[in-house]
């Protein structure tokens, strides 16, 4: 089991050493942020330790790639591992703990637990990737058991799997904030995605069409658009004239339950996910 300090961050593989740390510091009056992540970390992963860094005491980034949320077709082999940036990274914004255990110690012999997701999960993302919010929540409820932190950082970037969290930690009532922090963004507009390195010069390009597409919905919906059909329409010609066309969902939905709505009329947000060549975007707006 490794436990050793690269600079000023401790990195834990042990679940039980890690779940000693967090009650420690607690006990002694620190107020615990979790920051989970599957590493390649970016500045959008960087804005949710910051958040942590500055709300709480002692701050813990989880990176785990967590077979469990992949589908069989999906890029699990080729998702980019860079712990080495990823720790120099931590450690410039005074991380102090990253727990980063072996795949058999988050799934032992004869692993066979599940959370079967909530609702909110059955749309969208849980229609495209199936099985992909039972290996969410499954891991994040883990990493509640071993990180019992008092506030958990998420990205909007993933806004249905935040609102996933959120019902889950309602519906299991556990004892943890849970805080969504805004997307970060290139200056053009692209989401910060660890998935972006697979793009190509071109597929650069083409990507923006995502940002694109929420950015013509939101104006649309500010200028007086109530209709979700009208919007979603608008979002796939934008996703076309990108050349994007390998589009899995454009859709305006409840911005709390993620249901169709008949009128924009209440909180919504507009969720893309395309292929852009080989590789699988997610994007979302939400209209204020
Ligand atoms: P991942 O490593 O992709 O599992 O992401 C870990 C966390 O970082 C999740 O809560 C994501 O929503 C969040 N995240 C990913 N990209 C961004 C971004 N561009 N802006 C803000 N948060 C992000």
């Amino acid at each position: 089991m490794r436990s050793t300090m690269t600079g000023t961050v401790q990195v834990i593989e042990c679940p039980d050493s890690m779940r000693e740390l967090v009650r420690a510091a607690q006990s002694n009056g620190r107020r615990v942020g979790l920051v989970p992540t599957m590493g390649a970390l970016h500045e959008g992963h960087l804005s949710l330790v910051r958040a942590s860094t500055t709300e709480c005491d002692v701050t813990a980034v989880t990176i785990f790639v967590n077979p469990s949320q992949f589908g069989a077709n999906e890029d699990l082999d080729q998702y980019p591992r860079s712990l080495e940036n990823d720790l120099a990274a931590l450690e410039s914004l005074a991380v102090e703990w990253v727990f980063a255990p072996q795949t058999a110690q988050m799934y032992g012999p004869g692993f066979s637990t599940w959370i079967s997701p909530p609702e909110i999960a059955a749309t969208l993302e849980g229609e495209s990737r199936p099985g992909h919010f039972r290996g969410v929540c499954t891991i994040v409820l883990k990493l509640f058991q071993i990180l019992p932190a008092d506030i958990v950082y998420f990205g909007q970037k993933d806004y249905q799997q935040s609102q996933v969290i959120r019902a889950m930690a309602r519906d299991l009532d556990l004892p943890i904030e849970v805080s969504v922090q805004p997307t970060v963004r290139e200056s053009d507009g692209l989401a910060l995605s660890s998935r972006n390195q697979y793009l190509n010069g071109a597929d650069r390009q083409r990507a923006l069409g995502l940002s694109r597409a929420l950015q013509a919905a939101a104006a649309a919906v500010a200028d007086g658009e109530r209709s979700p059909q009208a919007v979603e329409q608008l979002m796939l010609s934008e996703l076309r004239n990108a050349g994007v066309d390998e589009v899995e969902y454009a859709a305006v939905a409840d911005a709390q339950t993620l249901a169709p709505v008949q009128n924009i009329d209440r909180p919504c947000v507009a969720l893309i996910a395309a292929r852009v060549g080989q590789t699988r975007l997610i994007d979302n707006r939400l209209f204020e």
